[in-house]
Order: structure tokens, then C-alpha cells, then sequence
């Protein structure tokens, strides 16, 4: 669906998390590495605030679910029974030009005109190598190329007539006759060049020049196909970027190899897990013996999951490690189409209760024809990103296609016997499969807003506040001192804070004025501030004395509060 796309938007976040702690780049210092971020300060408590919330709801709160927490590796043969190492691939191309490699369904459509060209030769080749005899010129310029050519008599002519004229200029037109004449392997050199309507034809040679100059031909004269200039519809074959030509599609595993053991074999070769699932699968029968769960009952997972995506992109959404909340929740069959849309209220609900509203997720179920080819239905909950409509969530219903792959390659029982009705089957499962950083990218979307304050003056400036969920925001609640010169008010506050500590997650800040202190917690997304005033302290007399005020981060609005009501006040709000 095309939707608005706005960049800076998401720049100011991208910004707004590596100033405020939430999300670098990882292995920063050393340049990065593209596909992998790391938490800080304020994005890991994000993180677990989601990861414990989840847990929260879906396991503590439901006698139905059990949790699990498998390992990271597992043996290989895994992968080969649920398919990944058959079929988790993507097909990829790649540049021919500037070698970066895409996803083939990612690939931007373009129509234009497609320049062919079938080679080239180096202009040195006939400027400074003239007294040469033919052989070794044609043995420096194709090397491979001396057997087969058949008339050297023939190029010797032409280089000493044609090629070279009076004025020491090249004749293309005698020197591309000749080449293609004499050297019938320069095809070899096929790579054809799109260049978009609208766009200066000139283009097509400098790009051609640059991808024979890439392959280590000299300042390069360009040999066109007999018929070079054919014109294109929406072709996917070109780089939007550079209009060079892309290989075509080849299939790429998304699994990270390792190997376990001291010795790099095939036998000792592990792969990363790309997905937390099957852990659940394989785990099955453990986990049926050890809690004595009836159907249905689920299993639940939170953890790291790694696929080589072809092109990380759009900050966390898509990484090549990031952590999954999965749920396997097995079923009997004529169950299995109805706990589908049981998961999807859930999980809508989930959203809502932290702070992502249902109108804002898009449900988009799979058709036929698109879905894998065992699931019988699935939903996509998509959140409309800065950078558009993308998936949060994929639900599918999958049958029972992974226990019966499982029993296949284990040859273990992995089946269930029902009591009541004394049958015998494998289960089917639903599966609600959430990204951690995907949600967590999500929150920091919804929360991220821009505010234009006028103060008395007419003076105007800009607010930037993380409107998160106070079940989610990272920090609680800040504490202030009002001025940091009084002992006896950053006793008091400190007192504040360490009372709170045990309870939730508290930043004590006493530099500066106190409205760029409020102003820094709204844009870590604190949804309380308290400060401590000479009121607290009883300089004012005894009616405030013990009381703070109370800062709303969203409202601005400010009330008095008693230390003594401060814990239960804060802890109704955020749990
Ligand atoms: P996509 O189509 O975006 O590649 P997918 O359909 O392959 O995702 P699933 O295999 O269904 O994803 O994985 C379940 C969830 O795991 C996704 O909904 C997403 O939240 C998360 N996820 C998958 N791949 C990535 C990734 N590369 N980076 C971050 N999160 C991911």
C-alpha cells in the first residue's frame, strides 16, 4: 500500500535515540556493523518493560501457558526437519556495478531505456602501444584470447591504418569492428545499463565506463550491443541507484553458520537460530510430561534470533539480530481456525495496553495463495511506521505441520492422547510471533511527538516529549532537589528516591534550572517528576511540609502531593 513517507521524522528519532541512550549503532567506534544495534540506558529498560509485560500477560497471568527459555543453538538437524535449512532463503540479486545485494521482491520497478553494451577495451591499448606488434597487443588487452584469434594479419592493418588517424584520435567506429571482428570472447563483458525516461542518455556511458573500469579495464572504450537502446517497462533487472544492470535471482540462506566443537567440519556446523519457535516444538513432549497441561495449552519464548538479512534497514525493523515474544499454542483441530481470531483480540489488546491503540494497528490477512504453504490462516498486524505500513506480528494458524515434521525426522512420539475422548493425534498450533525491537521501535513512534510552547512573552519553542505508556516508559519517575545548593532539600530528595528504588525505575537529577530538567525527563519519556521544595521541608509552615509537587509530563499540569501517598500514587499508574 503506498503511504506518506516521512523522513524526517524518523531522522529526528533515529537522532532522538542515540541522544538520549536508547539505540546505537553497535560497535560504533570501529564504524559499525551494518544489521546490529545495541540498547542503552534508557532503550534496555524500554526493552524489558515490553519483554516483562508480555511475560506478564501471557504466561503469569494464564494458567494455560508455560514458559520456556531454549538455547540459541541447537542440533542441526533441527533446522533440516522444520525446513529452514531447505527453504529460509530469500532470493537475492546483486549490483553488477556497486555490488550491494538486495532482496529480488525489493528491487523498485523502472522504465526507461536499456543501453546493452558487450565490452570494452582500454583506450591506452591503441594511444601508447603503438609500435607494439599485434600479438602482444592482443595478448596484453585478452590474454586468454591468443589461440583463438584467427586473423592477426587482419587486426595489425587495421590498428596501423584504421585505428590510429592523423590527429592521433582513436576511430571507434574501425577499433569496435575490429575488436568485435577478432575478438568474439569480448561478449564476455555483456552488462547493460537502465537509464530512467527523463534522464540524460549520457548517463549510460559513465556508468558503463565506471563497471569496465571495475573490472580492471583502463579508461575504457565502450562496445555496444548491435542493438543497444531498447526501451523497458516496470523491469526489475536495474538498480534504482546507479541504473546498472543486477545478476539474476539466486536463492540465499538467512542462517547465521557456526560450527561447535574445536574442529570446522560439516559434521560440527550449527546454525544461529533464525526463529525462538522451534525450541517449542522440539521441547513439546517435555514440557506436556513436566506440567500435565490439557489441550489447549501454550508454550511461551522470549529470545535472540539471528538471520543475515540481505539489507538491514530502517534503523531496528529490520536487523540481523533482534529477540522474538513467540507463543505456541497448541489446540485440537476443529479448534484451531477460532483460537486464530481468540489470538489476534489478544494480541490487539496487548498493543492497547501498552500504548499502542488498536486503530493504529492494520490487520491484513494473508490471502490465499500467499500464505505458507501449511498455514491455513494468518494475520499480520502492521503498524503504520514513519517509513510506512509494516509488520509488527505475524499470527498463523499452522496446523500441525511442525509436530508431524518434528515426529518424522525424531521418531519420537510427539503426539497427544486426549483422556476425555481417548484419541490419539498431533496437535495443530497457533502461533502470535512478535519482534521485541520491532515494538519497541513502535513505541518510540507512537510516544514521539513535538509540541510548540508559547510562554507570557509570545516567545515559542519547541517541546520534544515521549508520550509512552507509563507501564513502558523507561523511567518512572525523576526526583529534584529544588536547588542543589540546599542540604537539607537534596537530603529530602534523595530520600524521595531511595524509597521509590525498590519499586520502579527512578532518575534523580539535581543540574540546572528545573524546567531543563523537567524538559529532559519529557524527552526520555519520564511520565512523572517530583520536586522537592522548601514547602517539603517546612520552611513555608506545616501545612506543605512533607508534601512535593507533582509534574505531569504529558499535561504540564502540577499538583501537591504527600511523600507518604507518592508510592502507591505512582505504583497504580504504571503497573
Ligand atoms: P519480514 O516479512 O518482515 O521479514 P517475517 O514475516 O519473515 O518478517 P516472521 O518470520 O514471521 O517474520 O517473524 C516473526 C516476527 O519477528 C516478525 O513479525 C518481526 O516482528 C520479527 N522479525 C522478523 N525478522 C526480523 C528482523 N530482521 N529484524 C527485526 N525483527 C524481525
Amino acid at each position: 500500500m503506498a503511504k506518506e513517507v516521512t523522513p524526517t521524522r524518523m531522522e529526528k528519532i533515529v537522532s532522538l535515540c542515540k541522544r538520549r541512550g536508547f539505540i546505537f549503532q553497535a560497535s560504533e567506534i570501529y564504524g559499525g556493523l551494518n544489521g546490529f544495534w545495541d540498547y542503552g540506558p534508557l532503550g534496555v529498560e524500554l526493552k524489558k518493560n515490553l519483554k516483562d509485560f508480555w511475560w506478564q500477560r501471557n504466561v503469569r497471568e494464564r494458567d494455560d501457558m508455560e514458559g520456556m527459555d531454549g538455547s540459541i543453538i541447537m542440533n542441526r538437524a533441527v533446522w533440516k526437519a522444520s525446513g529452514h535449512e531447505e527453504t529460509f532463503s530469500d532470493p537475492m540479486v546483486d549490483c553488477l556495478l556497486s555490488k550491494e545485494r538486495f532482496r529480488a521482491d525489493q528491487v523498485e520497478e523502472q522504465t526507461g531505456i536499456v543501453h546493452r553494451l558487450i565490452g570494452a577495451i582500454p583506450r591506452i591499448a591503441i594511444f601508447d602501444l603503438p609500435q607494439l606488434p599485434p600479438e602482444a597487443w592482443i595478448r596484453w588487452l585478452f590474454p586468454t584470447a591468443l589461440g583463438s584469434v584467427s586473423n592477426v594479419a587482419e587486426l595489425s592493418e587495421l590498428l596501423h591504418a584504421g585505428i590510429r588517424n592523423q590527429n592521433q584520435t582513436c576511430d571507434e567506429e574501425v577499433l569496435l569492428a575490429a575488436a568485435e571482428k577478432i575478438f568474439p570472447q569480448i561478449e564476455r563483458y555483456d552488462f547493460s545499463v537502465l537509464v530512467p525516461t527523463g534522464t540524460p542518455e549520457d548517463k549510460a556511458r559513465k556508468v558503463g565506463m565506471a563497471f569496465y573500469e571495475s573490472r580492471g579495464v583502463k579508461n575504457p572504450v565502450l562496445i555496444e550491443h548491435e542493438v543497444s537502446h531498447l526501451p523497458v517497462e516496470n523491469s526489475r533487472g536495474y538498480h534504482a541507484e546507479t541504473g546498472a544492470q543486477l545478476t539474476e535471482p539466486r536463492t540465499f540462506n538467512l542462517m547465521f553458520k557456526s560450527f561447535a566443537g574445536p574442529i570446522e567440519s560439516e559434521e560440527n556446523m550449527v546454525y544461529l537460530r533464525p526463529e525462538t519457535a522451534q525450541a517449542m516444538f522440539v521441547q513439546f513432549r517435555n514440557i506436556l510430561d513436566t506440567t500435565r497441561q490439557k489441550l489447549p495449552f501454550g508454550i511461551a519464548q522470549i529470545g535472540k534470533a539471528f538471520r543475515n538479512e540481505i539489507n538491514p534497514r530502517n534503523f531496528t525493523f529490520r536487523s540481523r539480530e533482534f529477540e522474538q515474544m513467540e507463543i505456541e499454542y497448541f489446540c485440537r483441530p476443529e479448534d484451531g481456525l477460532r483460537l486464530t481470531d481468540y489470538w489476534l483480540e489478544q494480541r490487539l489488546r496487548f498493543y492497547d495496553d501498552i500504548g499502542i491503540p488498536r486503530g493504529k494497528i492494520h490487520i491484513h490477512e494473508i490471502p490465499d495463495g500467499e500464505r505458507a504453504f501449511y498455514a491455513v490462516k494468518t494475520y499480520d498486524l502492521e503498524y503504520d511506521f514513519p517509513f510506512g505500513l509494516s509488520e509488527l506480528e505475524g499470527i498463523a494458524y499452522r496446523t500441525n505441520y511442525d509436530l508431524s515434521k518434528h515426529i518424522e525426522h525424531s521418531g519420537k512420539p510427539l503426539d497427544y492422547f486426549d483422556e476425555a475422548t481417548k484419541e490419539r493425534f498431533v496437535p495443530h498450533v497457533v502461533e502470535p510471533s512478535a519482534g521485541t525491537d520491532r515494538t519497541a521501535l513502535a513505541l518510540i513512534c507512537e510516544a514521539f511527538d513535538e509540541e510548540t510552547l508559547t510562554d507570557e512573552a509570545g516567545k515559542s519553542d519547541v517541546r520534544t516529549v515521549l508520550r509512552f505508556h507509563p507501564r513502558m516508559a523507561p523511567i518512572k519517575c525523576g526526583v529534584f532537589p529544588l536547588l542543589k545548593n540546599k542540604p537539607d532539600l537534596v537530603a529530602a530528595a534523595r530520600e524521595v528516591a531511595s524509597n521509590l528504588r525498590a519499586f520502579m525505575n527512578i532518575f534523580y537529577d539535581e543540574s540546572g534550572a528545573i524546567g531543563r530538567r523537567y524538559r529532559r525527563q519529557d524527552e526520555a519519556g519520564t511520565p512523572f517528576c517530583v520536586t522537592v521544595d522548601f514547602d517539603t521541608i517546612g520552611e513555608n509552615g506545616p501545612e506543605k511540609q512533607g508534601t512535593v509537587t507533582l509534574r505531569h509530563r504529558d499535561s504540564m499540569q502540577q499538583e501537591r502531593i504527600a511523600i507518604s501517598d507518592l508510592r502507591e500514587w505512582l505504583l497504580a499508574r504504571i503497573r
